[in-house]
């Protein structure tokens, strides 16, 4: 053969960065040539027309916990990469913690790209880990390709990978600085849970209301407060994952306003449920920090609409279903975490399109903010030429119930059950392969690490 091929990739709506128009998205080998005029379509190209279905760019996740290697029973590559081609992700980015060993050392970062190997669907990348005696390892892993680093404030709950004090933090982050890559923090201050949980002293615990006394909007301030002070003191690239309360966005605004150098994220669960209708019981929507009031939700839209929450992460934490403890229904006890790659896509536009948003805000909140995030911007995240060709045809019309079916995770435990949603997923494509179309995958799993 000589030349290679371009195919032609044709919609009413491509979502680009200059925004939403009818274009043909034109594709050789893995890369995008241009987003050209529907007329500029080269004669010899094999064209695609997806009509009135919505070409976006292929999502990325920056905050996933795959589990593998050591806890591949939970989730791992093969069913996470699924799930992900199934939501129209195309790049996750793995949370250094819930694998075993924890991705805090450069042995534990090749043990993990061993267990990936020939497993992914979608393309992946790693977070390292900042747990309390790594300091000494931080900047090997930036040299082995980690995109970034994990920590957390407070106990994350799970064997294997360690919070850090202040000063522990303060050990890590002059070596973190020098990376010049983010730091991505869990922020809650253990100080405030205990003195809230302390206070618990036989409370019921199946009513989701003692579990969100116990993580008070406080801990997650206290946090912020400390990180942002750290961050001017140390000029590191912060990160704040999952916030919940609103409360957080005043500070969060300032530290922006300022010039630091500060991100923020929130999920598809703290935009979706509220607190008021949780009912006793459902620890299927168990998470941390929790899920907070139905003002506070409107609040962290305001905070997308404003800006000061950059972008969109899932947080996909998977457990084997005994672990919800679904029978005794315990928010002590159960595990924390929500599952969402196979649905966040409609769950987000479902919120987002009831409030005025549009397609535009999603591609820049699900899949240029986390690639920028990542430092991948430049191949990740954007129907532009030159960037990898990953993309999502979704029909943003379209409605349906999440069934079991829909949910390609390991195992279908999910608060979205039963949810009528707005808009589908037709089919994903990675670096201009079909991963994902018709509810099946029909791909090989080609998926690898992005490296930068
Ligand atoms: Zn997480």
């Amino acid at each position: 053969m000589g030349a290679m091929s371009v195919r032609a990739y044709i919609s009413r709506r491509v979502v680009t960065p200059d925004g939403v128009r009818a274009a043909a998205v034109l594709v050789e080998g893995e890369r995008i040539r241009a987003v050209a005029a529907i007329g500029e379509v080269p004669a010899d190209a094999e064209g695609h027309d997806f009509g009135d279905a919505a070409i976006l760019p292929g999502l990325v996740d920056s905050h996933v916990h795959i589990n593998e290697p050591g806890r591949t029973e939970w989730e791992g590559f093969e069913t996470g990469t699924r799930a992900a081609a199934a939501g129209g992700y195309t790049m996750l980015v793995d949370m250094p913690l819930n694998c075993l060993p924890a991705t805090s050392t450069v042995a534990a970062l090749e043990a993990k790209r061993g267990a990936a190997r020939g497993k992914c669907l979608v393309d992946w990348a790693a977070w390292g880990g900042v747990v309390s005696d790594n300091q000494g390892e931080i900047e090997a892993l930036a040299a082995a390709g980690v995109l970034g680093f994990k920590c957390f404030l407070i106990n994350p709950g799970i064997d294997g990978f360690t919070m850090v004090t202040e000063q522990e933090l303060r050990a890590a982050l002059p070596h973190v600085a020098r990376t010049g890559l983010p730091l991505l923090v869990h922020a809650e201050l253990s100080g405030p849970v205990d003195a809230a949980t302390a206070k618990l002293v036989g409370a019921d615990w199946r009513s989701y209301a003692t579990y969100v006394k116990s993580r008070p909007e406080g801990a997650e301030l206290a946090a912020i407060g400390l990180l942002v002070a750290l961050c001017r003191e140390f000029r590191f690239r912060l990160h704040i994952v999952h916030l919940s309360t609103s409360e957080g966005l005043a500070l969060l605004r300032a530290a922006k306003d300022e010039g630091l150098a500060v991100s923020v994220e929130t999920c598809p669960h703290y935009l979706h449920f509220a607190a008021e209708t949780i009912a006793d019981g459902a620890t299927l929507c168990k998470c941390a920090p929790p899920i907070r009031g139905a003002e506070n939700r409107e609040r962290l839209w305001g905070g997308l609409r404003d800006g000061v929450i950059d972008l969109v992460a899932t947080d996909h934490s998977p457990c084997p279903p005994s672990m919800k403890k679904l029978g005794e229904g315990n928010f002590k006890t159960a595990w924390g975490g929500i599952t969402s790659l196979s649905v966040a896509l409609p769950v987000m536009w479902t919120g987002a399109q009831k409030r005025g948003f549009a397609l535009s805000d999603i591609a820049r909140w699900m899949a240029e903010g986390p690639a920028q995030l990542a430092g991948c911007g430049a191949r990740k995240g954007r129907m532009a030429a030159g960037c990898d060709a990953d993309f999502v045809v979704f029909e943003p019309e379209a409605e349906f119930v999440v069934t079991k079916e829909r949910l390609h995770q390991r195992h279908a435990v999910s608060p979205y059950l039963g949810e009528r949603l707005r808009g589908v997923v037709k089919a994903t494509y990675v670096r201009g392969k079909r991963v994902f179309a018709g509810g099946g995958f029909p791909g090989e799993a080609s998926g690898r690490e992005f490296r930068v």
